[in-house]
Formats: C-alpha cells, sequence, structure tokens
C-alpha cells in the first residue's frame, strides 16, 4: 500500500480508510488489552495515535518499538476517543525498520534543555521544538522567493569565493590549496598568494551585494539567497560563522522605495509564517514564551515606526536607563540600544536611517548634509537588527574619494567602479540575515537553534 504522510491522514483523512503510515516512534503505552503507539513523521508538528491490541501478532512486535524506532503501521482510520486528536489508527500490522535502544538512545526521555540537544545536533531534529522550526525555516524561505518572484525580481547566484576583499576585512575566511605546514615555516612572514590556487588571495564571501549591484544593473531587480561566511569573534546568541542571506538590489531606486519594499517584504514573511505554520508556531509559542501567534498576525498588518539615527540618539540620550555603552552622535549603536528602541519605545520593528558616514560602509550614498549616508536597519524586538541596507552611492567621483578616504584597493575595484562610469542610475537594496529572520519568528533565544548545523567560533561537531 502507498504510503501516508501523517499530515495528509490529520487534514484529509476519513474515517474506515485503510492507511499504511511510516515514522519514528514518539510513546508507547501498554495495558493488558491493548497499547498505545504514537508516530511521527516530520510532516507535521501533531502526531498520529495508533492502537494495536493485545493478542494480535503486531501487539508481539511492541517490545521492539521503542521510543525512536523508526516503524511502519497499517490499519484503519477511526475517529479518535481521546481529545486532542481527531484521528486515530487501528493497527493491522507493524513492521519495524530500526530500533532505537532505550539504554543509550539520546533522546529516549523527554525534556532536554536545548544546550543538549545543540550537542546532538544530528539527532535534533527528531524534537517537537526542531521539527518546529525548521519546517517554519522551510516555510519562510519558500515565502522569501514566492515575495520576490512575484514582484518581478529575479533570483541571481553570487560567487561563494570571492577576492574581493573590501568589504569585511579582517572578517574572512580564506580559501586555499596552499600546504599550510610550509607556508608557517616561510622567512620573511607574508603569504605568497600568487602561488596558490586562484594565484590570488582568495575568501568565502561575507555577502552579495556587490555582485548583486551589477546584476542589477542589467536585470532591474534582482535577489540573491544564499551562504555568508563571516569569520567574526562574535559569541553572541544573534551571530553565526556561516549564515544565509537574502540581499535584494533595485535599479532606479531610492532609500525610500528600499524601506519600502523591506517592510513589506517582512510583513509578508510573517504573514506567510502564520498562514502555513499556525500549529509549529503554537507550539512553539506554548513552549517558550517569547513570539505570540498572535502578536506576528498583528505586526503582518502594522505599519513600521521610521526614525533617523539623529533622533534615535536624541531618544536614547533622555532614555531613564543607564547604558553599559555611553550614547553619543557616531556611535555605532550597540545590542542595548537598539533594543531599548524596539523594546521599550516602540515595541515594533522600527527602521532607522541616515547614520553618520564614519560607521557605515563605503558604498553608501553620501547624503547631503555631509555627514550622514543614505542607510537604514531594520531593528527586530529582541533581535536587534535583522535588516541592513542602504541608497548606494551613485555618483563615480564621490564614490572613488570615499574609497581612497577609506584605503580600499580602488585598482582591484575598476569594475565597481564601472557601475557608475557607464549608466550609473540611483539603486539601493539590503541584506536580510535568514537566521535572524527565522529567529524572530520562532522565539527561539539562541541563533544556534534555527539552523541544522550552527558554525560558531570554536563549533563545527562535524
Ligand atoms: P551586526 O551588527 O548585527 O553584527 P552587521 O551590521 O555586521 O550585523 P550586515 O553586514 O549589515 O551585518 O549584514 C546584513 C544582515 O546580515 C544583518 O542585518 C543581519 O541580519 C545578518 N547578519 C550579519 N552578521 C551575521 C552573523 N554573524 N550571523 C547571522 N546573521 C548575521
Ligand atoms: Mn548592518
Amino acid at each position: 500500500m502507498q504510503r501516508h504522510k501523517v499530515s495528509q491522514l490529520l487534514s484529509s483523512g476519513s474515517a474506515g480508510q485503510k492507511i499504511s503510515v511510516c515514522g519514528w516512534v514518539r510513546s508507547r503505552r501498554e495495558s493488558k488489552n491493548f497499547a498505545f503507539l504514537v508516530i511521527n513523521d516530520g510532516s507535521c508538528q501533531d502526531t498520529l495515535q495508533c492502537v494495536v491490541d493485545a493478542g494480535t501478532p503486531a501487539f508481539d512486535l511492541l517490545p521492539r518499538c521503542q521510543t525512536g524506532a523508526a516503524v511502519r503501521i497499517e490499519g484503519v482510520l477511526k475517529e479518535s476517543q481521546g481529545k486532542g486528536q481527531a484521528w486515530e489508527v487501528h493497527t493491522s500490522a507493524i513492521e519495524v525498520f530500526g530500533e532505537a535502544d532505550p539504554e543509550t538512545y539520546p533522546l529516549q526521555k523527554k525534556g532536554h534543555t536545548l544546550e543538549f540537544l545543540r550537542d546532538i545536533a544530528h539527532l535534533r531534529p527528531r524534537t517537537n521544538t526542531f521539527g518546529a522550526v525548521f519546517r517554519l525555516r522551510s516555510a519562510l524561505a519558500w515565502h522569501v522567493h514566492d515575495f520576490f518572484q512575484s514582484r518581478g525580481f529575479r533570483w541571481v547566484h553570487t560567487p561563494i569565493v570571492t577576492a574581493s576583499d573590501c568589504e569585511g576585512a579582517g572578517e574572512m575566511f580564506t580559501v586555499t590549496t596552499m600546504d599550510l605546514t610550509k607556508i608557517k615555516s616561510s622567512p620573511g612572514g607574508a603569504v605568497d598568494y600568487s602561488q596558490d590556487f586562484f594565484k590570488k588571495h582568495a575568501h568565502l564571501t561575507v555577502s552579495g551585494q556587490l555582485e548583486g549591484e551589477f546584476m542589477a544593473m542589467g536585470l532591474g531587480d534582482v535577489y540573491t539567497f544564499g551562504p555568508t561566511f563571516r569569520a567574526e569573534n562574535s559569541n553572541t546568541t544573534r551571530h553565526l560563522s556561516e549564515f544565509w542571506m537574502i540581499e535584494p538590489e533595485m535599479a532606479f531606486a531610492t532609500l525610500k522605495d528600499n524601506m519600502a519594499l523591506a517592510e513589506d517584504f517582512l510583513k509578508h514573511l510573517f504573514a506567510g509564517a502564520v498562514k502555513d505554520c499556525r500549529p509549529e508556531l503554537e507550539f512553539l509559542e506554548k513552549q517558550y514564551q517569547t513570539m505570540k501567534v498572535d502578536d506576528l498576525a498583528r505586526l503582518a498588518e502594522s505599519k513600521f515606526a521610521h526614525m533617523t539615527y539623529t533622533d534615535a540618539v536624541a531618544e536614547l540620550k533622555k532614555a531613564p536607563v543607564k547604558f553599559e555603552f555611553a550614547v553619543d552622535w557616531g556611535i555605532d549603536l550597540q545590542s542595548e540600544h537598539e533594543r531599548y528602541l524596539t523594546d521599550v519605545i516602540f515595541k515594533a520593528p522600527v527602521i532607522v536611517t541616515d547614520y553618520p558616514k564614519g560607521i557605515k560602509a563605503f558604498y553608501m550614498k553620501q547624503n547631503p548634509d555631509g555627514k550622514t549616508v543614505a542607510a537604514m536597519d531594520v531593528l527586530a524586538p529582541r533581535i536587534g537588527e535583522i535588516i541592513g541596507g542602504s541608497q548606494r552611492e551613485d555618483r563615480l567621483d564621490l564614490l572613488e574619494g570615499r574609497m581612497r578616504e577609506m584605503s580600499l584597493p580602488v585598482e582591484d575595484m575598476q569594475w565597481y567602479l564601472d557601475l557608475r562610469r557607464y549608466g550609473s542610475c540611483p539603486h539601493a537594496g539590503f541584506g536580510l540575515g535568514f537566521e535572524r529572520l527565522v529567529q524572530y519568528v520562532s522565539g527561539m533565544g539562541n541563533i544556534r537553534d534555527v539552523i541544522p548545523c550552527p558554525r560558531a567560533p570554536g563549533l563545527i561537531s562535524f
């Protein structure tokens, strides 16, 4: 018989239907006359309860159906007597694919801490929490594409290995095939990358933006969605060394268009999560009480707050709290400042614009005041920065001047300057850290719990 998924059976099963379902045993309860096997197959948050009558061949197999075992259940669907579930299975046959020794199976007991589960990243997708998080992650990724594709943005694939080093110098992972033991012993210290695979110093990308820009200069509206790597030594609950980033770039667009896009985008993602993952979100809300489904649904309909950096600094200076980092015009806002704006003042996401040019990237468009750039960060409650973006400097002389001021390798960046030499136009874009989004929507406290294999300083288990 063809295999049914639990999600199918629960949404469109019918009484008396013959079914065959495969999954992992979540729990087993036995009494004299019958037993219950509760099965989850990852297709949805819910489990399926299977009743096995004593005296049947299936009943004799129960000792092998330990928590965690993989089984196939055949039987008939019937309306459940118990509360909390609509259907249960009256079991006629069991096939045990793989047992799970209760003496050693790490998930034999419920109620493990997230820290414990992080150490068994290869088993945690079988838990309620991680099932919920990873189904949510998948749905959000789908809605990322859905949003952009329905608006005529093209998905472009920017390189993962790059030789451009003006974006995150010092934060990049080198890519090399050189024999490291030999490099170490080379006199003088300087590494001769002309001997390396690419004959240049190559790294893993920290952002696809610069390449996204040249694609936008031909295709109009584009977006990237791919892995990004940062070798920064940030051991926080919001930073990973490998994360996924979504970077739209629009030709013929200003900061205003960029803000509107970011707001529509996030709202589309919030609404999509509520539409497709309500059981997951309800589970996470009950379990962790950080993100409420109703709040998420409301956010999807609300207007985001806007404020300039200068106004934000004024607000923060008035704040009746003592920050660890003192606030003054010109500082980079710290997480505590961002969270004061979102969690205390607005209690919602807020878009902060027009930051001092000294703390922002070289490519951001300089404002007429000579002090600020057309930057925008979207800050989310609990998390802080979730999106960073800007209108790009489209004037050749100003861009080149800024690059020289910042001692960037102007000669290597001629291709980037060409975009301002030929057919330059106002354009803008932003980067959304996908895991920060999943973290925000799920309410998970640590970003390491929203990606299957988290990488962070000192953390790469396999
Ligand atoms: P932060 O100040 O929070 O470290 P950033 O300003 O360095 O972030 P950007 O270079 O603006 O980050 O990157 C765009 C987006 O990518 C950020 O808004 C954030 O959502 C995400 N992001 C940046 N660094 C990380 C990281 N190490 N782990 C996960 N997401 C990240
Ligand atoms: Mn940023």
